[in-house]
């Protein structure tokens, strides 16, 4: 045991002497009511200590004493469905424990250890395990089988294995090593741990060429995220961030997702944690609760906390990443998470950098963004998980310039630029196409072209080429009027106009339009580029404008979206049909 004593309190930071046994990043137990903090530093026997507790009444002299391990989460059933603080504290079991307002100090384990799982085994004596094999799984709900894998570490004959109801601290598998000094026999849990700030290994990281399928249009049409990829989104105020962000909790073919609340105010992260459990999970019918973990550090909690609680949320996102799980990770809102750094950053009295932000604000960030990826696990044989990571920014004034927006859009491959002035408009999701990007979108051309349609890639560029140009029309328009543009102008300006309000824009709300596969969205696309190339033919044939305008087939291409995806192939098939005679007696009447 290593004790020592406070000599200063700052807000979230305790300076104490006698630490010198101590390493960085060793969690401690803090004054005489044992608060958890964690070593951010120490110099000779003085360590500089942020406290995840609120720290009114601790002050010089009080007892601090190391645990002498670093921050780790614990792994294993029970995480899902689970609501965590920002140092895996379990809020509901803490809330029957103390009431609620939670008292300090308490020592909730973050997994119910006294919960029995069924363990049924996948592997049986006499195998050769070695880490991240599967030795067996737990039927955790409905929706969910948590894989039991070997603890990194750990490779030896697996002498004995056991099936039935047992605690996640029970033994439940024996693995015998062997090493120099003769035999080490290791005992094996449902849990493990694992210290958050340093990511889990892997064998390999794969290249980011397979789509993540959000069935959100503008997303997976436009700006599409790589499985294992890293997106940003901005999130001025009312500009419907947390509607984009349900869709994508909902909607995005993950396994798993891991919402981390992060600094936003309590009613914010209310709303989730309120709405979360009553959203239905489109693919099973049941809660999306079934395999979703939420970490929730609102502003009204401890700042240090929030500065932990995204790496304990993908140190959680990572270890479902290795049972081979595809993995949605979001965190809302990083900028909230830099505010915790650069608060922690003052009180050490560092170097301020830009705006007071520390200098290592980047490195950090990118050190979190990192740790996404699409990745072979660690195992004996082959097995592929992918984390994808998307994190909310929001500066204040919505000003993307700013050092936290700025350093994430070094990092990240898509940025989904929301866009208030669109939501003020009505247009949603706000998603503006001429400041979005995606830089797996070329990567990921191969993959729409096998997968989708080989004509995808050529659509999706003309539809991008005709919003580019409606941008620089409307500039004209602005200053002369629609009537001097030339009738191809005019289509591409309908055009324009049909991509965005028969295309991009998503209804949310309601059932069917929430929703589009990709076989949807590529026959929509195909139904309103046709329009696009046929209009542009008649043009050329002498066709008037107000004519092609008011084909009766546009209004059906204007509901396009609410077809139920069982009836797309009929519909979407006569619509064609209708668009290409409608066309044809167009352009017939020129010629006669
Ligand atoms: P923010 O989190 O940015 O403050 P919200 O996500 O709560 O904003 O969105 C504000 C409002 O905008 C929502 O209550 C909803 O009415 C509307 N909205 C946002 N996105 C959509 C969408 N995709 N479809 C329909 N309505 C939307």
């Amino acid at each position: 045991m290593n004790e020592g004593r406070i000599v200063k309190v700052s807000g979230p930071l305790v300076i104490a002497e006698g630490m010198r046994n101590s390493n960085m990043f060793d969690v401690v137990r803090v004054g005489n009511e044992n608060l958890i903090g964690e070593i951010l530093e120490i110099h000779e026997d003085r360590a500089s200590i942020q406290v995840y507790e609120e720290t009114s009444g601790l002050g010089p002299g009080a007892p601090v004493v190391s645990t002498m391990a670093p921050l780790s989460v614990e792994l294993g059933p029970g995480l899902i469905e689970n609501l965590f603080d920002g140092i895996q504290r379990p809020l509901e079991a803490m809330r029957l424990k103390t009431g609620d307002n939670i008292t300090r100090g308490i020592s909730v384990p973050a997994l119910d250890r006294a919960k029995k799982w069924h363990f049924v085994p996948r592997a049986k004596a006499g195998d050769h395990v070695q880490a991240g094999d599967i030795i067996g799984v737990v039927q955790e709900n409905e929706v969910f089988e948590h894989r039991i894998m070997v603890p990194v570490g750990i490779e030896g004959t697996l002498t004995e294995i056991l099936e039935g109801e047992y605690t996640i601290e029970d033994t439940i598998a024996r693995v015998e090593a062997k090493t120099d000094s003769g035999t080490r026999v290791h005992d094996l849990t449902m849990m493990q741990k694992w210290p958050v700030r340093k990511a889990r290994p892997y064998k390999e990281k794969m290249s980011p060429d397979e789509l993540l399928i959000t069935g959100q249009r503008i997303i997976d049409t436009l700006f599409p995220i790589a499985l294992g990829g890293v997106a940003a989104i901005p999130g001025p105020f009312g500009s419907g961030k947390t509607v984009v962000q349900h869709q994508l909790a909902k909607w995005a073919a993950a396994d798993i997702v891991v919402y981390i609340g992060c600094g936003e105010r309590g009613n914010e992260m209310t709303d989730v944690l309120m709405e979360f459990p009553e959203l239905k999970d489109p693919r099973t019918g049941k809660s999306l609760m079934k395999r979703t973990v939420l970490i929730a550090n609102t502003s009204d909690m401890p700042v240090a906390a929030r500065e932990a609680s995204i790496y304990t949320g993908i140190t959680i996102a990572e270890y479902f990443r290795d049972m081979g799980y595809n993995v949605a990770l979001m965190a809302d809102s990083t900028s909230r998470w830099a505010e915790a750094l650069r608060e922690m950053s003052g009180r050490l009295e560092e170097m301020p950098g830009e705006e007071g932000y520390p200098a290592y604000l980047s490195t950090r960030l990118a050190q979190f963004y990192e740790r996404a990826g699409k990745v072979k696990a660690l195992c004996s044989g082959e097995r592929i998980g992918s984390l994808s990571a998307i994190g909310a920014v929001s500066p204040p004034g919505g000003d993307l310039s700013e050092p936290v927006a700025q350093a994430t859009l070094r990092i990240v491959k898509v940025f989904w630029g929301l866009d208030y002035n669109l939501s003020y408009r009505r247009h949603f999701p706000a998603i503006n196409w001429l400041i979005s990007y995606s830089l797996y979108e070329e990567k990921l051309r191969d993959w729409f072209t096998e997968n989708v349609s080989r004509d995808w890639v050529r659509l999706t560029g003309d539809m991008m080429r005709i919003l580019q140009e409606e941008a620089e029309l409307q500039e004209i328009v602005q200053l002369v009027g629609v009537d001097a543009l030339s009738p191809i102008d005019r289509v591409t300006l309908e055009a324009a106009r049909s991509i965005r309000e028969d295309y991009l824009q998503q209804d949310a709300f309601n059932e069917v339009d929430t929703y589009s596969t990709l076989n949807k969205q590529y026959r929509m696309l195909r139904l309103i580029m046709s329009f696009y190339y046929r209009a542009r033919d008649a043009v050329k044939a002498g066709a008037g404008i107000d004519e092609i305008f008011s084909l009766p087939v546009r209004e059906r291409i204007g509901r396009a979206k609410f077809v139920p995806e069982e009836k797309v192939s009929q519909v979407y098939d006569e619509m064609e049909k209708d668009l290409e005679a409608q066309m044809d007696a167009l352009t017939a009447k020129e010629d006669s």
